[in-house]
């Protein structure tokens, strides 16, 4: 069983409505922002909402923008909450009539990693948004943290949310947005402020609305717990996005061994699961200010980043929006060219576990119907062939490049994982590209030249 170490660290109310007396913790420290012990690492930026928010008005905003694609209603308005703690600008910095232009204040080495929505509340470490049942006096939301193995963040029910975006709310409503500001303050390892203003004040100001747009006390405890946004931090300035493709533009990207990261395009039956959809060993162009790559499978709407090498904060970009689109489905490899005959049966085989995404680069080579202990190799080129080659044929054509050595085991069989990233010398493999695979081998029992080859694998490359 998981160990229940979580607690509601404090009841965000307010004393304002309903003339409710609240005991609000406040720091000790004297007038300024107070932390609470949580980190988030670059593993527990992600975060997403289960939309089961019961109040019409938290999801009536239907209007799609561009600066937040692919979501809207209570959704929409949570990432806007979020991305407020960004590094700097999210996008044009739009989305919010609070704060024209300004979506986007933390700078600190901390992007939050919006991953869409959830198919269920999770658990306390899942990092999700969601309503809750009930009330609790005139508590609006809690956080349950501390958040640096994860966190889970709660709404109560009973209050009429709205998801704006318009910062003139009706009476009654209290704004979604502001109040996420501040629940995902405590994520972040905030705790409540006695700055007046303050997004992290532990009492609402007005309907919330203004606890959108943090202010300087709140940067200044983001920069305590993160510290400034490093310089050598990849950015992000701008991304074109095409079918199945995409170019970001920026600074700082490595030359090579970069992650994309991509938000997922539909929640995984795994509630657990929110992990981004990772690109890696993404090199960057233009002295690293520029990087081209496709869509993988499972990516769609919403932010993309950069990670350059390292595990630090600063080792992550910014938030940028990006409207895509995943690419096709990559064909499964086929098996084509003929094994011929050798000393123990019809002869070698071509065979494969994994798949060729690059973008998950788990494919292995295998060949079976060797004689146990003979010495193999897999052969790799670019085109296909079928000519005579030891008591064989040679089914791969140039340019070719041998991959290691490998000694048949007692089944007959020998295998090769594929490191797309790390590929012997003279072998590199780019997303669109076909390449085909035969083993080459040792038969000395079967005379002759004492080689033959396998059949050949055709492998069709996507990203
Ligand atoms: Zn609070």
């Amino acid at each position: 069983m998981k160990p229940v170490h979580k607690r509601a660290l404090e009841l965000c109310g307010t004393a304002a409505v309903a003339g409710l007396a609240l005991v609000v913790w406040l720091p000790m420290r004297g007038a300024a922002y107070a932390t609470n012990g949580g980190f988030l690492g670059l593993g527990q930026r992600d975060f997403r909402v289960f939309d089961n928010f019961t109040a019409p008005t938290a999801n009536d905003n239907v209007t799609p923008d561009p600066n937040f694609p692919g979501y809207t209603g209570a959704t929409l308005a949570i990432w806007k909450a979020c991305v407020e703690w960004g590094s700097r600008l999210h996008g044009n910095g739009n989305g919010d009539p609070h704060q024209p232009g300004g979506l986007g204040s933390g700078g600190a080495n901390f992007d939050p990693v919006f991953q869409g929505e959830a198919t269920g509340v999770g658990g306390t470490d899942d990092n999700i948004h969601s309503e809750i049942s009930g009330s609790q006096g005139g508590v609006f939301a809690f956080t349950e943290v501390p958040g640096t193995d994860g966190w889970r963040i709660r709404y109560y029910q009973n209050w009429a949310w709205s998801d704006g975006p318009s910062d003139q709310l009706l009476p009654g409503e209290f704004d979604l947005q502001g109040v996420a500001a501040h629940e995902y303050g405590h994520a972040l390892g905030l705790d409540h402020t006695n700055i007046a203003g303050a997004t992290m004040q532990g009492s609402i100001q007005g309907n919330g609305v203004p606890q959108r747009s943090i202010e300087q006390d709140d940067v200044t405890g983001l920069a305590f717990v993160y510290v400034t946004a490093a310089p050598t931090k990849p950015v992000i300035t701008g991304v074109a996005t095409a079918p199945g493709s995409l170019t970001i533009t920026g600074q700082n990207f490595a030359a090579s061994g970069n992650e994309v990261w991509f938000t997922r395009a539909t929640p995984s039956a795994n509630v657990a699961l929110g992990d981004p959809i990772k690109f890696t060993g993404v090199i960057s162009t233009a002295g690293g200010t520029q990087i081209s790559l496709g869509v993988p499978p499972l990516a769609g709407p919403g932010d993309v980043f950069v990670k350059v090498p390292g595990t630090a904060g600063s080792s992550l970009s910014n938030g940028w929006p990006a409207d895509v689109t995943a690419g096709p489905a990559c064909s499964t490899p086929s098996t084509l060219c003929t094994g011929a005959p050798n000393s123990v049966g019809a002869g070698a085989r071509m065979a494969f576990s994994g798949g060729t995404y690059l973008s998950q680069n788990n494919l292995t080579l295998r060949c079976t119907g060797l004689r146990p202990g003979a010495n193999a190799f897999f052969l790799a080129g670019r085109t296909p062939t079928q000519t005579p080659f030891g008591n064989g044929f040679l089914c791969v054509a140039g340019p070719t490049a041998q991959l290691p050595v490998r000694t048949a085991d007692f089944f007959g069989e020998i295998a090769y994982g594929l490191n797309t990233q790390a590929l012997p010398a003279g072998l590199s493999i780019a997303a669109g590209e076909t390449w085909y695979f035969q083993c080459v081998y040792r038969d000395v029992a079967g005379g002759g030249a004492l080689f033959n080859a396998s059949d050949a694998l055709l492998t069709t490359w996507c990203p």
